[in-house]
């Protein structure tokens, strides 16, 4: 999400006649879009612009922007923490970045805005400025309602808005146009999308038939919404992928009830066999929050063996990390340090396990490869994505932007490799 935030923000500039600068040397602005999800993020922004201040001594004129969910957090705070800071501006006012900077480049005044503007959806299709050439993030929604405990989303982003159908819909025509071929949709819980088009299933069923789209992803289903309609149009539908993020949290029904998820362990497990019943082949993956307030040892034991059971192909662990204003922070934090990184660790061996294991169980199988260029560190191979959403770095002619199919050869936890049949 702030990654395409970053996209939006550079288009959105460019349509103004800001050109990005190759280094950092050259710039006349920096702008530092942050998250507030964990602590740990906010404190690296802090100390990159710590780092940064030398510039500014070197050359007066050079402003900095910081945007994003840590400017709506902080607020005014930002300025008497770092005051060489000339631009705070929130989520939801992005839109407004051309004419603060503007505004700070003639009066040299401090700026904040971290209003919640109703044009966050308005920037025109064909102006994002696509990190990739060949996949293409795109909001469906913004904000949420859910107010887990732990989480801070709801306060930084504000309430839950699902952009109209249309929009959606003519936005992904103009990237294909232009050479899309894989588009991720965007919401904080895409299961509670609706527009004029109707709901999230009915959305995906609208994108599906557009001419040249190749694969549809979409992230984030949360599992006490996760509706029988949407699995069964991840089965139907051939471009939409048969990869679910699908978040569990933790493994406990007493965790889950603490942290306000609405849905018990047996809730969720309930709905992860009903989407393998009906996608024998799905990938799914989840989020994991380690050592949340009285988190014991049984309710780690829980949560290791929900990640056997559920055998996740790819598994994003945090460490609970306390956010101020959230209901979670009244909370005491009492999972000693010591015992979140071993946690932390056996929890990251069980998944870095499974998916090795799932990797290998691919060798001498093809997969469906979308062609991305040539790989990294591939000396002349190509790389691509399954619809898994792996990567494949492997020997072939395959020209970038198709899909191809690929012979496995071997498998390390992050690639597999092989050769194109295809
Ligand atoms: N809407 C998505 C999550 C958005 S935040 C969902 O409900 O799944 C992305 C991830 O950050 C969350 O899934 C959670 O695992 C993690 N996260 C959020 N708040 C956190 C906190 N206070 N400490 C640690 N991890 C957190
Ligand atoms: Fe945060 Fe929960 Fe909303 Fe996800 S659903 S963004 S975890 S409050």
């Amino acid at each position: 999400m702030n990654v395409h935030d970053s996209e939006k923000l550079a288009g959105l500039l460019e349509s103004k006649g800001w050109i990005s600068a190759d280094s950092i040397d050259v710039t006349d602005v920096v702008i530092l879009n942050t998250c507030s999800v964990r602590q740990k993020a906010e404190q690296k922004v802090l100390s990159r612009l710590g780092r940064l201040r030398l510039m500014k001594l070197a050359n007066p004129h050079l402003k900095f922007v910081l945007a994003g969910c840590m400017a709506k957090a902080w607020g005014n705070k930002l300025f008497g923490q770092v005051p060489y800071l000339d631009v705070v501006v929130g989520p939801g006012a992005f839109t407004r970045v051309p004419e603060l900077l503007e505004e700070a480049f003639t009066t040299g005044n401090q700026l904040l805005d971290v209003s919640e503007r109703d044009d966050v959806f308005t920037l025109p299709a064909g102006k994002i400025r696509n990190e990739s050439q060949f996949h293409a993030w795109v909001t469906v929604m913004e904000g949420c309602n859910n107010f887990c405990a732990y989480c801070i989303v709801p306060y930084v982003r504000g309430r839950e808005r699902s952009r109209p159908g249309n929009e959606i819909v003519a936005e992904v025509r103009t990237q294909v146009a232009q050479g899309i071929r894989e588009i991720t949709l965007l919401g904080q819980n895409v299961n509670s999308y609706r527009s004029e088009r109707g709901d999230f299933p009915e959305l995906l069923r609208d994108l599906d038939p557009i001419e040249g789209l190749e694969r549809i992803r979409f992230t984030t289903s949360h599992p006490k919404d996760m509706s029988d309609a949407l699995i069964h149009a991840v089965a139907d539908l051939p471009k939409v992928c048969d990869y679910l993020h699908f978040p569990a949290q933790s493994g406990s029904s007493h965790i889950l009830e603490r942290m306000k998820r609405g849905y018990t362990r047996e809730t969720y497990l309930e709905r992860v066999n009903a989407i393998k019943q009906c996608i024998p082949d799905v990938a799914l993956s989840t989020d994991i929050i380690i050592g949340y307030p009285g988190e014991t040892d049984e309710d780690f034991q829980e949560t290791l063996s929900l990640i056997r059971e559920v055998e996740y192909e790819n598994a994003f662990i945090f460490n609970y990390s306390i956010r101020e204003g959230t209901e979670a922070a009244d909370l005491v934090d009492d999972v000693p340090i010591r015992t979140k990184a071993a946690r932390f660790q056996l929890l990251l061996r069980e998944a870095r396990g499974i998916i090795m294991r799932k990797n290998q169980c691919l060798i001498g199988e093809s997969v469906e490869v979308l062609v991305e260029g040539a790989a990294k560190r591939g000396g002349g191979k190509l790389m691509g994505r399954t619809r898994h959403n792996r990567v494949v770095n492997f020997s072939g002619t395959a020209i970038q932007g198709t899909l191809t199919m690929v012979r496995v050869e071997s498998a390390s936890p992050n690639c597999l490799y092989g050769y194109q049949i295809a």
